[in-house]
């Protein structure tokens, strides 16, 4: 029942064969974070910095946005927070970040790209983001990357900012995986970064060059797709040829029957809707990761997201 899944959600996720996954949460702001914490989340997998920024007319400055930071950390104890960094451009009005007009604002400058068109909004946010306490919760993830210069260019940025404000030690940094480039490249990242997080939303935008947002594509803008099982095994080999670790933090997470294919392709880390947690716990607890392995081998085989779809249905539907 509700009640049982919510009193089992504070612990860790082990599955059968004894292997941890962490279970974080998806949130814009310190409401969403209570609501992670007391469903029982791992930490932040994904900090959406970019509710802070949108609907207004002047840029927050560094003091307001490491409150509404500190605000989420507060919510969550002593759990890790992942904070993307801002994720805007295109299609997202902000009247005082100006920004050229495009004719493909989802292939224009977006993400990290904007951080490097805007440096000094950049700078700000990542000095608000030094400034959190304790910064060894602190875990710094980059969107939009496509190539590994761009995350030597911000790893230069941070050590910076860390050297002129004294800071020591140095905060975990990740990189979304959210550009087929990004996957086919993983161990080039993975060397770089400190870990990856596949964003499963864009990666299936654009490997299979459907807009996320089209209403007439929708039933064929599928993660199951084999290609992304594919993209998504490459990430995980990419990684643990330099030990890191891959979390997924795109709606996929959420969805319980994709839980055993993600971690049967290797990912350790599901960052899903605050109020799933409970229920994608009690899935991970649920599964064998050996057997989930065996069968994700089989699926990356398959030749469409609907035969993808019926065999894992098959295997982990009524499980
Ligand atoms: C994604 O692309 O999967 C993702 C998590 O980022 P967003 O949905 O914010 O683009
Ligand atoms: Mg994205």
């Amino acid at each position: 029942t509700r009640r049982q899944l919510l009193e089992n959600a504070g612990g860790p996720a082990l599955t059968q064969d004894g292997c941890r996954i962490d279970v974080a949460a998806n949130v814009a702001n310190a409401g969403d974070a209570a609501e992670a914490a007391e469903h029982g989340a791992d930490g932040v997998g994904l900090l959406r910095t970019e509710l802070l920024f949108i609907e207004r007319d002047s840029m927050p400055d560094e003091n307001e946005q490491r409150e509404a930071c500190q605000a989420v950390f507060d919510a969550l104890g002593d759990r890790p927070v992942i904070v993307r960094t801002l994720d805007v451009g295109g299609d997202k009005d902000m009247p005082y970040l100006p920004l050229p007009a495009e004719d493909n604002p989802a292939l224009g400058l977006r993400g990290i790209r904007t951080g490097f068109a805007r440096p000094e909004v950049l700078d700000v946010q990542l000095r608000a983001l030094l400034a959190l306490k304790p910064l060894s919760r602190l875990r710094i993830l980059i969107p939009m990357i496509a190539e590994v210069a761009e995350v030597r260019r911000v790893r230069e940025r941070i050590d910076a900012l860390c050297a002129e404000a004294g800071i020591g030690e140095r905060p975990e940094l990740g990189v979304m995986i959210e550009v087929p480039s990004a996957a086919v490249l993983a161990d080039q990242l993975a060397r770089e970064a400190d870990f990856l997080s596949i964003g499963t939303n864009d990666l299936t935008q654009y490997t299979l060059a459907m807009d996320r947002c089209h209403a007439g594509l929708a039933d064929r803008l599928d993660p199951f797709h084999p290609a992304l099982l594919r993209l998504i095994a490459m990430t995980v080999a990419g990684a643990r040829k330099h030990g890191k670790w891959v979390g997924v933090c795109g709606a996929m997470a959420s969805d319980s029957l994709a839980v055993p294919v993600l971690l049967g392709l290797g990912v350790t880390e599901l960052s899903v809707a605050p109020v799933l947690v409970p229920e994608i716990k009690a899935r991970v607890r649920s599964l064998a990761i050996e057997q989930c392995r065996k069968a994700a081998e089989g699926l990356l085989l398959l030749d469409d997201a609907r035969s993808v779809r019926e065999r894992a249905a098959a295997l982990w539907q009524h499980h």
